[in-house]
């Protein structure tokens, strides 16, 4: 089985290595035998593109410059974009991708750049251009019932609000906004999240969700994923949890 990948602007939202995600999906797709095929969406490729017939679509995080650059070009896919996520193709999201499938996200200089409205939450950066949540972060998740502490690294200035169905609760750093209790947004096939890092690889579980989730989906029935070695990969969390967590 391959899956089929549609990452957006990948030359504009690529933050902390953002797009290292995708390489991990592919790794640990190709470690059980399945292969991924990821298809770069650019500025201008709505007409000729079916996001319906995808598994997962992915936007990394960028700087305001770049949301405000391709904010028009995200707004002309609404529809095919709605009807993708309504029929269940799974939306990885971060940070200043994050913010654009909300209501708005209004920037430092008050710019206040339209979102899909896929969901209810908005953001709102400080006028104030120092004022970021920057650093470590580490929150607790649930991925179908079992608690997970999803790892990363933060960088935004806007804040988010009104947000029904957080991805997790923060345990070290910010989260949606300065001090906030809850980190991102999440439903089944949503993760929406301010946690670069890159995400996927610091937290194998996480990915493995996402990868069960489509194999499932397309498959028409549960797919069980084999175990990986993933010994380095819970090494390096053990120190990241310590040094956050039991400081
Ligand atoms: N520009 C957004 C902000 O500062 C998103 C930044 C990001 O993607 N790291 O809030």
């Amino acid at each position: 089985m391959t899956l089929k990948i549609l990452h957006m602007y990948p030359n504009m939202l690529d933050l902390y290595g953002d797009s290292g995600n995708m390489e991990l999906l592919r790794y640990r797709l190709g470690k059980r035998g399945y292969d991924a095929e990821i298809t770069a969406y650019t500025m201008g490729d709505g007409a000729k593109t079916d996001f319906e017939s995808y598994d997962l679509i992915y936007l990394g995080g960028g700087a305001d410059f770049e949301q405000q650059l391709l904010a028009d070009d995200l707004l002309s896919c609404r529809d095919k974009i709605v009807n993708a996520y309504k029929s269940g193709v799974f939306m990885l999201m971060i940070c200043g991708g994050y913010q654009l499938m909300g209501q708005y996200y209004k920037d430092s200089n008050g710019k206040k750049i339209p979102g899909l409205g896929l969901f209810d939450y908005y953001t709102v950066a400080s006028t104030n251009k120092r004022e970021r949540c920057i650093g470590n972060i580490v929150i607790g998740a649930e991925l179908e019932g079992r608690k997970y502490k999803v790892i990363g690294f933060e960088n935004h200035g806007g804040m988010t609000d009104n947000v029904k169905t957080p991805f997790g609760k923060v345990l070290f750093g910010n989260g949606n906004k300065f001090g906030s209790d809850t980190e991102g947004y999440f439903e089944k096939n949503v993760v929406a999240t301010y946690l670069h890092g890159p995400l996927l690889s610091k937290n194998p579980k996480l990915a493995d969700y996402i990868i069960s989730y489509c194999l499932s989906r397309r498959q028409g029935s549960p797919v069980k994923l084999a175990p990986l070695n993933d010994k380095l990969e819970e090494e390096c969390r053990k120190v990241m949890l310590g040094r956050l967590l039991q400081g």
